[in-house]
């Protein structure tokens, strides 16, 4: 979901939402936001199943719902199929608001049973117990006027005079207005959603639209969905919609269409904005595999809310700029085919999410360019020194949906796992998630993506994880450079913004130019103080530390002298030689150095030798040493110096 706060939302109750679709009042108020996300969520925050539904498994459900944008009321008869897992299964239970009346509960549609209801929970008594795996089925019928949690889980309004009404249960408003087991371990394997209305309106749903049939001055339609679902993401959207479609091209296969229920003064802004998605889901396509729902649709309905939600098939919209439309779309693949498997994880939805924004950029989609988007992110996450993607707390509501962290940082977090691991590997290890028999159409923890990143990777992501999902705050880098001949020296110091990370070991990406030469070098920092080499054609004349904005840091520093915090007239009296040198370095330092430590490093930078000096003059043994370049690091309380050395 991405929550954006349009002036329409202040006057909600009134009439309406005709600015909604500006480009401009998108992504605004990203606080005020995150605190209307926080609101919804209050009071459930540590829920993954409850023990009073988690005894069966769904296995379908037909909603036949009558409503008119007119009233805030509902009518439904709820048909569900399920099959126990657990033995003594004498009572199917269902999460239904106490607000809502059951008039009658069905056995195979036609026995009355006995049911109880309050606290929220229907509780309902089988003529007989059922065994594990046998499949079975209720009806319930049920009707009232729905509390709305959350965002709006049931809402009315206006658009231009025109009543509209809509759902959005995310996270747990679907017990708000239907009879359902919501959790996030348990997906409705299919649906069937049947609503009527009166024959002025359209109704929006899941899936493909089976049937509109005219009945007197009503009209019923039939949604049909054949994929796993969540609670949160079945919806629905009622009011007077034109309608468009549009079609995303596939090679070798189907054209997707991409269906949309607009408010009919904005038809001619949603047809100018569509190419959005269209371009947006062909690249989504390439990088993620195909849209995981082609067979049926993609659609847009839209809603009287200031953001965005991607409801399973079709996303409700706000606005079409091409940030939301890009945000919603890519939750088709991350949040609805594989789902947060719980609340500490929703970066799996939303850092993904709002990474797949980013990446329309790259991609040169979209108005903005992808260093702007990078920066506003890094900006904003590091415009505080702690927190992390992980959510410790999840009783926490302002933690939990924080943009900064759960979106923002989540992206960042993307990104540089993919810079960590490569293109390739990134985008196959990423794809092996989405397609894992396991996860696919079901839900996915942290853990899981960790293991298939580093299934494509080859390496372990587990000090990764610890510092970048586990750990909180950023690292700011000090890169000082100098030359020798052609030998380029770099020792890269790091400090962290929080005390749970000491060290955040990354791969730091510089960047050298000069006569005939544009280089970058990606140099394995495991350390701070941390020295490397390398050959340059020329005299290197400018040095950039991560132009490409691949790291999340913040207060990085170039320099470019010999010395690291060392005095010129002291850098001079120290003296190494022979060198090259082929059985041992002598060492000459000033007595004000000492005592001090001589480390010396391959080209590759790792260290090889270590000694102590506490002499003004010193023998170190390198007889055993390929031969080779290397650089010896003097290391004193005064500061440091490097030297190039060559063993024959
Ligand atoms: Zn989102």
């Amino acid at each position: 979901m991405k929550k954006i706060l349009l002036p329409a939302l202040l006057f909600w109750g009134f009439s309406f939402f005709a600015n909604a679709q500006t480009e401009e009042f998108v992504c605004k108020s990203v606080e005020e936001i995150a605190a209307m996300e926080q609101a919804a969520h209050e009071g459930l925050l540590d829920f993954r199943s409850s023990p009073f539904t988690d005894n069966y498994d769904i296995i379908y459900q037909r909603m036949e719902w009558e409503v008119d944008p007119n009233q805030y009321y509902i009518q439904g008869a709820v048909t569900t199929y399920f099959a126990p897992t657990r033995n003594g299964f004498t009572a199917v239970n269902f999460d239904l608001s106490s607000s809502l009346q059951a008039s009658n509960v069905l056995y195979h549609g036609t026995d009355p049973l006995n049911f109880t209801h309050s606290g929220d929970r229907l509780e309902i008594e089988l003529p007989e117990m059922i065994e594990v795996g046998e499949m079975d089925s209720v009806t319930i019928i049920y009707s009232g006027a729905p509390p709305s949690s959350g965002f709006g889980s049931f809402a009315t309004g206006y658009h231009n005079g025109s009543p509209a009404l809509w759902t959005l249960s995310e996270p747990y408003g679907a017990k708000d207005w239907w009879p359902t087991k919501q959790d996030l371990v348990d997906k409705i394997d299919s649906v069937d959603i049947i609503v009527r209305t009166p024959a002025a309106y359209r109704a929006a749903s899941n899936g493909v639209l089976v049937s509109e049939v005219l009945d007197g001055n009503e009209k019923v339609y039939h949604w049909r969905h054949r994929y796993p679902i969540p609670a949160y993401l079945v919806a629905i959207a009622v009011t007077n919609y034109a309608v468009f479609s549009e079609f995303v091209p596939v090679e070798g296969g189907e054209p997707i269409e991409v269906l949309n229920y607009v408010f009919p003064e904005s038809l001619n802004s949603w047809q100018n904005a569509i190419h959005s998605t269209v371009e947006s889901m062909e690249l989504f396509n390439e990088l993620f595999g195909l849209y995981p729902f082609a067979d049926e649709k993609y659609g847009h309905a839209q809603f009287g809310w200031g953001g965005g939600m991607e409801h399973q098939t079709m996303s409700f919209m706000g606005g079409n700029s091409h940030m939301l439309q890009a945000h919603e779309l890519a939750h088709q693949w991350f949040g609805d085919k594989v789902t947060c498997g719980s609340w500490s994880d929703i970066w799996l939805n939303e850092g993904f999410a709002t990474y797949l924004e980013g990446m329309t950029y790259e991609h040169g989609l979209g108005t903005n360019t992808w260093q702007n988007w990078l920066q506003g992110k890094i900006d904003q996450v590091t415009g505080q020194p702690d927190g992390s993607v992980f959510v410790a707390d999840t009783s926490n509501v302002s933690r939990i949906f924080s943009s900064r962290l759960s979106y923002s940082k989540g992206a960042l977090l993307l990104h540089m796992l993919r810079w960590k691991l490569g293109d390739e590997a990134f985008f196959q290890g990423v794809r092996n998630y989405l397609e894992a028999p396991e996860l696919a159409f079901g839900y996915a923890r942290t853990a899981d993506l960790q293991y298939y990143l580093e299934q494509a990777g080859g390496q372990s992501l587990t000090e990764f994880f610890d510092d970048w999902f586990y750990g909180q705050g950023y690292p700011s880098y000090h890169v000082n450079w100098w030359q020798e001949g052609n030998t380029v020296l770099v020792q890269i110091d790091q400090t962290t913004s929080h005390a749970s990370v000491g060290f955040f070991e990354m791969p730091v990406p510089v960047k050298f130019q000069g006569p005939g030469f544009n280089t970058t070098m990606a140099f394995d920092h495991t350390y701070s103080g941390q020295i490397f080499s390398f050959e340059a054609p020329a005299d290197v004349a400018l040095v950039r530390f991560d132009p490409e904005l691949w790291l999340c840091s913040r207060n990085n520093v170039v320099t470019n002298t010999e010395i690291v915090g060392l005095a010129e007239t002291l850098k001079e009296q120290v003296k190494v030689w022979p060198n090259p040198a082929r059985e041992q370095l002598s060492l000459q330092l000033p007595a004000s150095l000492l005592p001090a430590q001589a480390v010396l490093f391959d080209a590759a930078g790792q260290q090889v030798l270590e000694a102590a000096i506490r002499n003004e003059q010193n023998e170190v043994d390198i007889s055993t040493l390929p031969a080779g370049h290397y650089y010896l690091k003097l290391q004193s309380g005064k500061g440091s110096v490097a030297v190039p050395v060559v063993k024959e």
